[in-house]
């Protein structure tokens, strides 16, 4: 496993260079969150930082591989809520095509609403369950990559990301400061969902207070299809995780 501090810096003038989208979106969810509860966090700079730059923190990674390979990606965005960190990313790399899947009615409409907002082309919005979801042909093992941001634990979550990665693209995993105890206990869920862990990737983000606060992406390579029995119904993953 490799360990690279991301660079904050450059993530801010990624956001500056689309500073109109951005604007549009933060205004756009703080309307919106007024009628719906989508966030807890309304202060503008925090949204900036632990909605906006948090979701793009994957960037240099993904760019990387993108030069490796020459193609743009397929991406799927796993439980993303309110859309993050699937809106962001498809505002900065409108090449790249996204399918964000959301368990909540009221969630994917905003998110429907947020793309058609900001003209987004490259961005589906789905409405169902992950572990229902992977299992459709159209789905499975399709993306080359599959974020999980604040979704679950990370054994729940590999269960929950695996299938829908094609062979060797990646999971990625949006952690805390606590992400190498999740690794030790997800050791055998990403084993068995057929990955292995690749790269974790820390960065610190402010608080509204200027404390700096640790986060860690964990990037899982597929190097085996996941077998055809996961991921399980939901109440066995959660009573029996991996
Ligand atoms: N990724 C977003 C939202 C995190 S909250 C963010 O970081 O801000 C977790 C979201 O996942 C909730 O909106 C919930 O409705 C959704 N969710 C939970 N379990 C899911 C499942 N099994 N399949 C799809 N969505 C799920």
């Amino acid at each position: 496993m490799t360990e690279t501090t991301i660079q904050i810096d450059q993530l801010q003038t990624l956001l500056q260079s689309h500073q109109e989208a951005f604007e549009r979106l933060a205004q756009f969810l703080l309307e919106e969150n007024k009628k719906v509860n989508l966030t807890r966090i309304v202060d503008p700079q925090q949204m900036r930082m632990r909605h906006f730059v948090d979701s793009l923190a994957v960037i240099p990674a993904l760019d990387a591989i993108v030069a490796k390979t020459g193609k743009p990606l397929r991406i799927i965005d796993v439980g993303s809520g309110a859309g993050f960190p699937s809106l962001p990313l498809a505002i900065v790399r409108p090449q790249w095509t996204f399918c964000s899947l959301e368990a909540t009615a009221k969630k994917v409409k905003f998110q429907q609403a947020a793309a058609e907002t900001l003209k987004l082309k490259n961005l589906q919005v789905l409405h169902g369950r992950a572990e229902e979801m992977a299992h459709q042909p159209a789905l499975r093992e399709q993306f080359d990559i599959a974020c999980g941001r604040a979704l679950a634990a990370m054994p729940m979550l590999a269960e929950l990301l695996a299938a829908f990665v094609k062979p060797q693209g990646h999971a990625v995993f949006w952690k805390g400061s606590n992400v190498q105890e999740e690794l030790t206990a997800a050791q055998d869920a990403i084993r068995t969902m057929g990955c292995q862990v690749r790269r974790r990737l820390p960065y610190e983000l402010p608080t509204e207070d200027n404390q700096m606060v640790n986060f860690s992406l964990v990037m899982c390579q597929k190097t085996k299809p996941s077998p055809k029995q996961y991921p399980r119904v939901f109440g066995m993953i959660k009573k029996n995780p991996l």
